[in-house]
């Protein structure tokens, strides 16, 4: 925002969702600016002719840039690929735009930017009046085909993640996990979006990469330029535009806290997970990419309680072959020797690199062909994978675990599927761990209410709170306008929560839980006195859930556990365990939730 003597000024505060803890202080870098601020100037009548020339140049210039991409994805994916720039394509050499937009130039003496923007507004505003849902959907592509003309006419050229410089707050309406990944190699301080939810599949690889992130800031686009200072507090989802010296001097000061906080969780990294009455609960770490295997040992992992294997095809179009899938798990087998790691076999679709892999574009995606699901379908990538996950197997302990499982039908399906691998690897001669333990995570409603089943034929379950809370309480986990209700305290979710853990104990088989939930030390002893026995988070989390373990005691566990049965509301609950904690670990959950709290 310019004052009048057009000087950057003023400070600007804005409140977001911190889901990724740490403070970040730099300059800002707007990694994509749809709503260009574009200016309405007279173009002379004597240079019309070159401003239509000019906008031309702009469209020729997009048609060409739109062509070489096209050629790229077709190269990579095939021809049934590229449908989406094809239409994008159509759009460029549909008249009606063009002649629209050379209309308006003409008859207004209207500069280029102003009259697509204005054409761009009124087609975007007749396609999304349409009843088909498909072409509703177009809307989009027209604001998409604009951008590129618009970035085109400004010069801007073409936008890349891969150009963000290192040391720059990344400001965006929205990033893929795969961007997300991207700018951990450029070293950015940190990002802000407009768009997102606490457990959206960004936030958790903010999370996992020690980048500190607000999401969910409706507005942070539209306010904030490149090159404009920003604070932003990942914790609190603050932020902070061209802070005055008083707010710069203040979060300096916090960042060296949060930091002295950080070096003084370490030193527990190789105490036990054990409370002050001899309880030992096992704590270990999800993971997304290889390079954060440092990190997790750092940190005192266990093991890995979850590793998300669908982050291989970040930047590739290709599927991994059994050999990468065996190198990429063998090498991580044998980094976390002698301790576990839990292979997730891939979860692809829902918010996760749909554009990758070739799948359908669905209505619901978060209800589409997902998880388990794509996987049975698609069984030659899932025995591929699952090849390469045995033959690593002989080199570390890893255990193999199936999301998103919703019946019986389906876990049998897979472990039918493994089977089949299993003889096939045999018949090749090639050896892999017999013994290796199989999982299902518990995700969805149904498999929560016939868990006892679903015990009865695998060697553990994991509680994959992120989905399981999504399909529980019909909370969409990336809609930051629905994110005031996605609450892990709701009693249906505790409800379904105990009975996973009564009935896998019952059984005799372990309950871990790999969620976003695990790793809040504000739900540690609620968890622990529910009776989980495995707690599997980012890195991060670890020496901070450690911290408060190691100042429980299993009995108050129980009584907390015990006592939320007597409220009926997610507040109410929330307001007994916070109060609880609060007076419990003064040090580490403080009134407004800064150090400790990540989600
Ligand atoms: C979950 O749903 O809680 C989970 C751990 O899986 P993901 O976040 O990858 O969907
Ligand atoms: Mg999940």
């Amino acid at each position: 925002m310019k004052n009048e003597n057009g000087a950057r000024g003023g400070q600007i505060g804005l409140i977001g969702i911190g889901v990724s803890p740490g403070i970040a202080i730099g300059p800002v870098f707007c990694l994509e600016k749809r709503d260009f601020k574009v200016r309405r100037y007279v173009v002379p009548a004597t240079e019309t002719k070159e401003e239509i020339r000019r906008f031309r140049r702009a469209v020729a210039a997009s048609a060409s840039q739109l062509r070489r991409l096209n050629r790229k994805l077709a190269r990579k994916m095939g021809k049934d690929h590229t449908y989406i720039l094809d239409a994008h394509l159509m759009l460029l050499r549909d008249r009606m735009l063009i002649d629209e937009v050379v209309g308006m130039i003409r008859r207004e003496q209207a500069n280029s930017e102003w009259a697509l923007q204005r054409a761009i507004d009124s087609f975007k505003s007749a396609f999304s009046k349409l009843e088909d849902p498909y072409l509703r959907e177009r809307a989009s592509d027209v604001e998409d085909i604009g951008s590129r003309i618009l970035r085109n006419l400004l010069g801007e050229g073409e936008e890349r993640v891969s150009g963000v410089p290192p040391g720059v707050i990344v400001v965006a309406r929205d990033l893929s996990p795969t961007d997300t990944a991207q700018m951990v190699r450029q070293q950015v301080l940190g990002f802000a979006t407009d768009v997102g939810g606490k457990t959206s599949h960004t936030a958790i690889m903010a999370r996992s990469l020690e980048i500190p992130a607000t999401v969910g800031l409706e507005t942070v686009t539209r306010v904030a330029e490149t090159g404009d200072a920003m604070i932003l507090d990942g914790t609190t989802g603050e932020v902070f535009l061209n802070p005055v010296e008083e707010t710069v001097a203040k979060y300096r000061e916090l960042r060296r806290r949060y930091q002295r906080y950080e070096v003084e969780l370490l030193k527990l990294k190789d105490l036990p997970a054990e409370t002050l009455d001899g309880y030992r609960v096992n704590l270990e770490a999800n993971m997304e990419l290889q390079e954060e295997v440092p990190s997790v040992l750092e940190h005192g992992a266990e093991g890995i309680g979850l590793y998300r294997t669908e982050f291989i095809y970040l930047n590739r179009a290709d599927m991994p072959t059994e050999e990468e899938h065996f190198l990429i798990c063998r090498r991580l087998a044998e980094a976390i020797n002698p301790r576990p790691a839990t292979i997730r076999t891939f979860d692809l679709g829902g918010d996760k690199f749909l554009s990758q892999v070739s799948m359908a574009k669905e209505m619901n995606p978060a209800l589409g062909l997902r998880a388990i699901r794509f996987c049975l379908r698609e069984s030659g990538i899932f025995k591929t994978q699952l090849a390469g996950i045995l033959r690593a197997s002989s080199y570390g302990r890893l255990r193999i675990m199936f999301p998103l499982i919703s019946e019986l039908t389906e876990l049998r399906q897979a472990k039918e599927m493994l089977e089949e691998v299993k003889a096939d690897l045999d018949r090749r001669g090639i050896p892999y761990d017999r013994k290796i333990q199989v999982g299902a995570m518990i995700e969805t409603p149904s498999a929560a209410l016939v868990a006892d089943h679903l015990s009865d034929e695998v060697d553990f379950l994991s509680i994959g709170t992120n989905d399981l809370i999504q399909y529980a309480l019909a909370i969409d986990r990336v809609n930051e306008h629905v994110a005031y209700l996605y609450r892990p305290f709701h009693p249906a979710v505790l409800r379904l929560i105990r009975n996973i853990v009564d009935v896998a104990h019952d059984r005799g088989i372990p309950v871990s839980m790999c969620g976003e939930m695990a790793g809040e030390p504000m739900y540690t002893l609620l968890l622990l006195g529910l009776g989980i026995d495995s707690l599997s988070m980012n890195a991060l989390a670890l020496p901070r859930v450690k911290k408060i373990v190691r100042a429980s005691r299993l009995e108050d566990a129980r009584e907390m556990a015990a006592a939320i049965e007597e409220f009926r509301t997610a507040y109410d609950i929330e307001e007994f365990v916070k109060k609880q904690m609060r007076e419990k670990f003064p040090d580490d959950i403080t009134e407004d939730g800064r150090q400790v709290c990540l989600i």
